[in-house]
């Protein structure tokens, strides 16, 4: 190990493939690292792509409006990020340059934008298929991948605040969906066995946030709604989820209108890849020199 790799995160930095920017989850990504995502998602794909899901890309950011509705601040207040900006006129600009010279918060001023930042890449997704009309009666497969925020700064260089987010998402009859959630939670183990990595499946909950959220956490865990593929990364003890196996039920359906063929409320369910998670997990286990790492995972992402 070399001397400036005391922890995982500082081998990260010294080896150029994570770049430090002064806050924690917030980083830059070198070749290297960006090329095992690239190789990853294409792995991805050699699972999902005969599918034919058809294939969306959303920005980091979504409708506010659109996001308000969705819920996200009733579970998740503590997570959401949002976008502000100056909208004043020469006499509040001239405010703002004497607060920022002067090392006060010249922040006070901004006022909310129409956008806030994407929490997963699935959400800004609804809407625009609820605009669709009615399902098609195989129902609809979509791909996504997106960067995604979510305010929880840490040292662990698993948990980011900026993050890439691969998903594809299932909408269609309540069979329809439970089977596609079955098929990922086979091809995710496949997948990340492939990998070399040790990893285990589980019952999991999303952080609701307060006294209201741990019944909701309670509730998904009894109704087994999320499953996690974890790896251990930054602790052995508390693993890592790298995938997520969502099933919603008519949550979304009922929210945004969106209905089966028949007029019955239509089901969704996603899997989430944590594409970050899982290049950092394939250098925690294999090192930091992917020249050196096992030839059958070298076979999976390089071919
Ligand atoms: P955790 O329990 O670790 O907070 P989560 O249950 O909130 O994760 P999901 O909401 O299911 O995660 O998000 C889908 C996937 O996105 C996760 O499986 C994970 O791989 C990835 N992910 C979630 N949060 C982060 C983060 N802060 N940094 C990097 N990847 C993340
Ligand atoms: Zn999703």
């Amino acid at each position: 190990m070399c001397e400036n790799c005391t922890t995982f995160r500082k081998g990260l930095f010294a080896h150029r493939l994570l770049i430090e920017t002064g806050v924690d989850g917030l980083y830059g990504r070198g070749g290297v690292f960006e090329d095992v995502i690239h190789r990853f998602d294409n792995l991805i794909t050699s699972f999902g792509g005969a599918d034919g899901a058809e294939v969306v890309r959303f920005p980091p950011g979504m409708n506010r409006a659109l996001f308000e509705k969705s819920g996200y601040l009733k579970s998740f207040p503590n997570l959401a990020g949002t976008i502000h900006a100056f909208n004043g006129n020469d006499k509040d600009h001239a405010a703002l340059l004497e607060k920022l010279f002067a090392g006060e918060d010249w922040t006070y001023g901004q006022e909310a934008t129409d956008i806030v930042l994407a929490p997963a890449a699935c959400y800004p997704l609804y809407p625009t298929v609820a605009q669709l009309g009615a399902l098609p009666e195989d129902g609809r497969l979509y791909d996504l991948q997106s960067y995604c925020f979510r305010r929880e700064p840490s040292q662990d260089p698993a948990r980011q605040q900026f993050f890439r987010m691969r998903e594809y998402v299932r909408i269609g009859s309540p069979e329809q969906v439970t089977e596609f959630r079955q098929t990922w939670l086979d091809r995710g183990r496949e997948l990340i066995a492939k990998l070399g990595v040790p990893f285990d499946v589980d019952v999991a909950n999303d952080p609701f946030f307060g006294r209201a959220g741990r019944m909701l956490a309670n509730n998904q865990r009894d109704q087994k709604l999320k499953f996690e593929l974890l790896v251990p990364i930054e602790s052995t003890e508390k693993p890592t989820a790298c995938l997520s196996f969502n099933y919603h039920q008519d949550h979304f359906g009922t929210l945004w209108g969106i209905s089966q063929h028949d007029g019955e409320t239509a089901h969704t369910a996603c899997v989430g890849f944590g594409m970050e998670r899982v290049a950092l997990a394939l250098f925690k286990h294999h090192g930091f020199e992917v020249e050196k790492w096992p030839s059958p995972v070298r076979k999976a992402l390089w071919g």
